[in-house]
């Protein structure tokens, strides 16, 4: 891979009710021990299958706790140490974005990326010794390219991106809440995630349109021999991105459409930038492009972990979508 700090891992849901219905054939298969996935050309039998290879590629009998311990481990370890980290998951709506972040609580192995990284964190902060930490939460939704805050007292309230030479990119007046346990952290989450704006396309009534970023900082003054502090600070963002579906297919017309506009402008300028990243060969780096990779710009790159989940549906009436998320995924690594 040509960037240590950027990985991407597919993985493939299992078929669902409605696709089993409609008798779809799967098109997708994983070759976890190689990292790779093939996906056959449903209208064109004789083509050998695309092939794409990826930091880890899982399929349906793979749960989130192996993703979790294989890939996102090591970067919330790093937030617990001082580094920034993002982790985000792609794909259409439907693909099992929010199956692989939130997850389900039972099995425990099915549990989201989320919630064991909230774990993780108060964990580290509870064994550490002659360490004391300061974590505190903001929750954000960037909803055609305003941005509010998940969590303040003034949800509607639309809020400007500033610049601080030294404290970088920031959102003004932005709520920021100290929480003490995974719990509280939990609770946090839960209260933001039902002020998102909700719309709703034919795909799925209930998909949100939005971008989200929960965000973790943790403060650790490390109290040396001597009785002195010293302060290094970690973020770790977790973004919840709107669905990569082309709005063809999503039905949408008027505003609706006009939002799927926007959405489809943070993601391929997403994709942008963790492609230059990638490359290294980049001097400019766009993250001026949209407010998702401005918000973003001092936890991608540079001394920075990011994670991508590239969430696929096996079905072949997927097979567009999907092989355009693995095109998205094989930019960026
Ligand atoms: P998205 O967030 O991308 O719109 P969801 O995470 O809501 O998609 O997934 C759609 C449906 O598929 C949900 O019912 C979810 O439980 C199921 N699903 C997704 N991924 C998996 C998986 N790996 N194993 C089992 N069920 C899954």
């Amino acid at each position: 891979m040509a960037s240590e700090s950027v990985k991407v891992v597919v993985r493939c849901r299992p078929m669902n009710q409605r696709e089993r219905e409609l008798n779809c054939q799967p098109v997708v298969t994983v070759d976890s021990a190689r990292g790779q996935c093939f996906i056959q050309n449903p209208g064109a039998a004789d083509e050998p299958p695309k092939q794409f290879t990826f930091d880890g590629a899982y399929h349906m009998d793979h749960f989130t706790e192996q993703i979790y311990n294989d890939i996102a481990y090591p970067l919330v370890e790093g937030v617990t140490e001082g580094y920034n980290g993002t982790i985000f998951a792609y794909g259409q709506t439907g693909s099992g974005k929010s199956f692989t972040m939130q997850g389900l609580p039972d099995p425990s192995s099915q549990r989201g990326i989320i919630p064991r990284a909230f774990e993780h964190v108060f964990e580290s902060v509870q064994c550490a010794e002659n360490t004391k930490f300061l974590v505190r939460a903001s929750y954000l939704e960037i909803y055609n390219e305003d941005v509010r805050d998940l969590l303040g007292a003034e949800s509607k309230q639309k809020l400007e991106l500033k610049e601080h030479p030294e404290k970088g990119v920031y959102v003004k007046g932005l709520s920021m809440h100290t929480v003490h346990n995974m719990a509280q952290c939990e609770r946090i989450m839960e209260a933001g995630w039902k002020n998102r704006s909700v719309g709703y396309t034919l795909m799925n009534k209930d998909s949100s349109r939005s971008h989200s970023i929960f965000t973790i900082s943790i403060e650790i003054y490390a109290v040396d021999e001597r009785g002195k502090d010293h302060l290094r600070a970690g973020k770790l963002n977790l973004v919840d991105l709107a669905g990569s579906e082309r709005q063809s297919k999503t039905g949408a017309t008027g505003e609706r459409l006009k939002e799927a506009t926007k959405i489809n402008l943070s993601l391929s300028a997403l994709g942008n930038v963790i492609s230059a990243l990638v490359d290294g060969r980049c001097k400019h780096i766009p993250y001026r492009d949209s407010k998702l990779t401005r918000l973003l710009q001092d936890s991608l790159g540079g001394n920075t972990k990011t994670l991508m989940v590239a969430c696929l549906s096996p079905a072949d009436n997927n097979y567009d979508e999907t092989l355009s998320t693995l095109r998205y995924a094989n930019r960026a690594k």
